[in-house]
């Protein structure tokens, strides 16, 4: 059994980004997703070192939110980790430009970081990639970059999450979308199709 996002693997692969798909994810999540609407940008506030440690926890979930509590992880060194295709745990109580079920309507990128000083500023690769796979997945569902939220402004004063710019992330996207970008941060490289749980 599949869930229906599972464009997110080629989309991320065509815009030239690093993907690693985990065993199972086309059937993964909590029943299947609403009409997505835009994405919801994310920091694990997991551990600082390593590339993507939280990779685990947002498969499986927490004692307190059973996973998979993103579709997306983005690792420190700019690599997609495609978790689910279904609905995720990652957006709780919120609203954005009306959009009040965040779980249902936008799907979330976990991007590996603190959140704390010790981890700014963030990796350029992997900020370079948080802005790419924004832009792909918003051109391949239909919408602009101003359907680009981060946690906090989703549900300010519970989150905080991510650190960086939202403003200027939204405009790196904009940008993006428009051709007007500069070139990537590192060359794209071909994956191999084979599942991973990396
Ligand atoms: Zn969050």
């Amino acid at each position: 059994m599949s869930f229906s996002l599972t464009w997110l693997a080629d989309v991320l692969r065509n815009a030239g980004l690093n993907v690693k798909t985990i065993d199972g994810w086309e059937g993964r999540g909590r029943g299947e997703v609403g009409e997505i609407m835009g994405v919801l940008c994310h920091h694990t506030a997991g551990p600082k070192n390593g590339n993507m440690p939280s990779l685990d926890i947002i498969i499986k979930g927490r004692p307190d939110l059973p996973g998979p509590l993103s579709q997306l992880g983005l690792g420190r060194d700019g690599t997609y980790f495609v978790i689910a295709a279904g609905r995720c745990n990652h957006a709780g109580k919120g609203n954005f430009k009306g959009i009040t079920n965040g779980n249902a309507n936008l799907i979330g990128i976990e991007a590996e970081n603190t959140g704390l000083d010790n981890d700014s500023p963030w990796p350029a690769v992997q900020v370079d990639a948080y802005h790419r796979g924004v832009a792909a997945i918003l051109k391949h569902i239909g919408r602009g970059s101003e359907f680009c939220a981060g946690h906090k402004e989703y549900a300010p004063g519970r989150k905080s999450d991510p650190t960086l710019d939202m403003v200027a992330f939204r405009s790196s996207v904009a940008a993006i979308m428009a051709g007007s970008a500069d070139a990537a941060v590192v060359a794209s490289t071909v994956e191999p199709e084979a599942d991973s749980t990396e």
